[in-house]
């Protein structure tokens, strides 16, 4: 007989990071979010978690020092307090890399957690993380799947050509050194609703998409397929984003290390930490500070946006070479869907390719409002569609589930 159908499709997603932990129960059949919430300082002198429940926000203060364990423990609390255990078919986890291992979401068991393990020496700081949440859930939610979804899966179809790097072959052959890519899941959720909202096939459907967060990333999406990205063995490489300073020359270490005495970690802290928007504006990493300064005449504010968009304008041109016809430009994340400003500047240095910015659609089409902002000339048409990584998390998981 068939087993029936799980009544509720509701996943508890969690996001861990180094100090903070985003959660959210989500209805996979909806992408409706039930609660959701953010602890974060976790380790830290005064960490806490605060949450959104039936529009009700809530702050909790852990204990000084008290970190995933406990912020997952106060979860689970809230869960059951809210009696909202009872219908949990899964957690489901956002791990950042899976190295080359995972093409897909997986049931996580012992062997998947040795990948992971494998690939968190390609980016500890993330890795570590997740394996962390990871653990704490499992002792927590005893008996419920784990499935972990990889920023890393949806680019595994890059060829060769585009993920080496010319560097030693050995060092991809026995160290895995190559390029990965990350923001997978939004890249493949973006794509898919653009073309739903264009009414074209996605298998046939070749788009960019910007997702433009604290940390941003450009991926050229062929036939539905990621073909090639801008982050690469980590999220540092590529764009200016909000503190990481994307490509550079090499040659900077060097330079670091012999004439002003840096160490490794000093300078992965200042190219992670210290660079992009924060760097050059000497002011904020946040696109809203930097555009409110720009405009009231700040001159670093405005050469920090300026940088931002010739860099951005510049890896979506190159991705041209790989597409040979655009349908779309997508925008994407917290930047990409609210900043009018930036995606005008971007559409306006596109001209070339017979891209046109629509002013009016463009300022209507922010704070979560999807909608195509080129004009009805423009070759190619540009897109705003917000992300939602949560629905792809649990979507997947539930899809996992139904299969167990
Ligand atoms: P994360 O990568 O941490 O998920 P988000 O996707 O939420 O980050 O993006 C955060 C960025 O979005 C910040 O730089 C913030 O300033 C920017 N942002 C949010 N709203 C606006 C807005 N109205 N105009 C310009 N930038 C915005």
């Amino acid at each position: 007989m068939p087993t029936p159908a799980p009544k509720s499709q509701h996943v508890l997603v969690l996001n861990c990071g180094s100090s903070s932990l985003k959660f959210a129960i989500i209805d996979a059949n909806t992408g409706h979010e039930i609660i959701s919430g953010l602890a974060e300082r976790l380790g830290a002198a005064t960490p806490s978690v605060k949450y959104k429940y039936k529009g009700d926000k809530t702050l909790i203060d852990l204990e000084p020092e008290q970190a995933h364990a406990e912020a997952i423990n106060t979860l689970v609390t809230l869960i059951k307090d809210h009696k909202l255990d009872e219908q949990l078919i899964a957690v489901g986890h956002r791990v950042v890399h899976g190295g080359e291992h995972f093409t897909k979401s997986v049931l996580i068991n012992d062997q998947v957690i040795e990948s992971i393990t494998q690939a968190a020496t390609l980016a500890p700081l993330h890795g570590h993380a997740n394996l962390l949440g990871i653990s704490s859930a499992q002792d927590s939610f005893k008996g419920l799947p784990q499935i972990a979804v990889f920023d890393t899966a949806f680019h595994q179809t890059m060829d060769k050509v585009a993920y080496l790097y010319a560097l030693p072959y050995n060092l991809y052959t026995e160290f895995g050194v190559r390029r990965y890519g990350f923001h997978g899941t939004s890249h493949f959720y973006v794509a898919g609703q653009t073309a739903k909202l264009l009414n074209q096939p996605i298998e046939k459907s070749n788009f960019i998409s910007a997702h433009l967060g604290n940390g941003c990333s450009v991926c050229a999406i062929k036939n539905g397929d990621s073909v090639d990205t801008s982050m690469g063995l980590t999220p540092l490489e590529g764009l200016v984003m909000g503190t990481r300073s994307g490509d550079i020359d090499p040659g900077l270490f060097n330079f670091l290390t012999t004439q002003l005495d840096y160490s490794a970690q000093q300078i992965d802290d200042l190219l992670n930490q210290k660079s992009g928007l924060l760097g050059i504006s000497e002011l904020s990493n946040d696109c809203r500070t930097i555009e409110e300064a720009a405009t009231a005449g700040n001159q670093q504010a405005a050469l920090a946006l300026d940088m931002f968009c010739y860099r951005l304008s510049k890896q979506i041109a190159s991705y041209m070479v790989p597409l040979q016809r655009l349908d779309a430009l997508i925008f994407t994340g917290g930047i990409g869907e609210n900043s009018d400003i930036i995606r005008k500047k971007v559409i306006t240095q596109l001209g070339f390719l017979g891209m046109e910015c629509d002013t009016q659609a463009n300022l209507d089409a922010r704070f979560g409002q999807q909608g195509v902002i080129s004009t009805e000339q423009s070759r190619i048409k540009a897109v705003v569609m917000p992300t939602n990584e949560e629905w792809v998390i649990a979507l997947d998981s539930a899809n996992i589930v139904k299969e167990l």
